[in-house]
């Protein structure tokens, strides 16, 4: 029978020492869709995602659930690890081998040999556009082409979920599109993702579902596109020139309009266009910049804090 969601995470606690890296997350993961686990640099993310894949154990006290495809990675890893792709945040590749020579060593722990592995390894080389480098040296490959290993790697063994930890951080645009592009292309064939990142542009390309976590705990949780509808103004400006911040002070006092300050940076938040213009034109160009709200707007609404903020 198939399991009402591919994965179910219930009142998840997570301890290191007196460091709670997850405090009682609970969310669910709807087959074959994408789902995200937002949040700055040491929110939880990478220990959410290992107590997922059965690499760390989550705490017995408070007792929670996860659920993996029916199985629990904690009592059952060996089932969970055969449903999975994980792909890690670092380059963990064996460097002194080629492409072909890497994926063939992984089809071997798969159990994967002859003529099979050899299909399985030439459509993932063909399919991550990795066919002139098939005999390239692992150390001989840019990152985005490390990357694309990785992924064709953890594919190997046609999972049904794949966990994706930080896919695309520290890889230049281009390749980061690219890379998106092949992910969506898994999802239309019905692989369930599970996705880590601090990009909000990353979730909201790919993501169904996400949530956005802060010091182990969820502060936002929803659809991409309707949580930028319902839960935060249209437009920000952006008053960058500390110096000008005391010039508009007064235009604040409107009750349409809400500010917040992160880092060195005013943001006005507004429905209204024209009156962020209005403002706008009391500053000189070098100082504001006008944009649409996004996820990040609405982390720093929930939590006081930039999504790229470290610590
Ligand atoms: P993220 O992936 O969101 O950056 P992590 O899950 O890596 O966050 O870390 C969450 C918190 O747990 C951080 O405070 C981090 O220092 C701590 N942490 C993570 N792994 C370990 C570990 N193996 N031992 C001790 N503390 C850890």
């Amino acid at each position: 029978m198939q399991q009402p969601c591919a994965i179910s995470v219930q009142n998840v606690h997570k301890s290191y020492g007196k460091t709670k890296a997850v405090n009682g997350l609970s969310f669910s993961v709807k087959h074959a869709g994408c789902f995200g686990l937002l949040g700055p640099n040491g929110a939880g993310k990478t220990t959410m995602m290992k107590m997922v894949y059965g690499k760390a154990e989550r705490d017995a006290k408070p007792e929670g659930v996860i659920n993996v495809l029916g199985f629990d990675p904690q009592h059952n890893p060996l089932n969970v690890r055969h449903l999975l792709g994980v792909v890690p945040q670092d380059d963990n590749l064996d460097v002194g081998l080629n492409v072909y020579q890497n994926l063939s060593l992984f089809a071997k722990f798969y159990g994967l040999s002859g003529s099979a592995a050899k299909t399985a390894i030439e459509h993932l080389i063909e399919m991550m556009e990795l066919t002139d480098k098939r005999y390239s040296k692992t150390r001989e490959l840019s990152g985005g082409m490390k990357r694309r290993l990785i992924i064709a790697r953890a594919l190997l063994n046609n999972p049904k979920i794949l966990i994706l930890d930080e896919p695309t951080t520290g890889l230049d645009p281009q390749v980061r599109h690219m890379i998106w592009d092949k992910l969506r292309l898994m999802k239309k064939d019905g692989i369930t993702m599970l996705l880590t990142t601090h990009y909000m542009e990353e979730a909201f390309q790919l993501c169904d579902d996400l949530i956005i976590m802060h010091k182990g705990e969820k502060v936002i949780e929803g659809q991409p596109r309707e949580l930028l509808e319902q839960s935060i103004e249209k437009y920000v400006l952006d008053i960058v020139n500390k110096e000008r911040m005391d010039k508009i002070k007064d235009c604040l006092n409107s009750p349409s309009l809400r500010a917040d300050i992160s880092r060195e940076t005013l943001h006005i938040y507004s429905n209204h266009i024209v009156e962020l213009n209005e403002i706008a034109s009391q500053l000189e160009p070098g100082d504001y910049f006008l944009r649409a709200a996004n996820l990040e707007d609405l982390f720093i609404k929930a939590t006081g804090r930039a999504l790229d903020d470290s610590g």
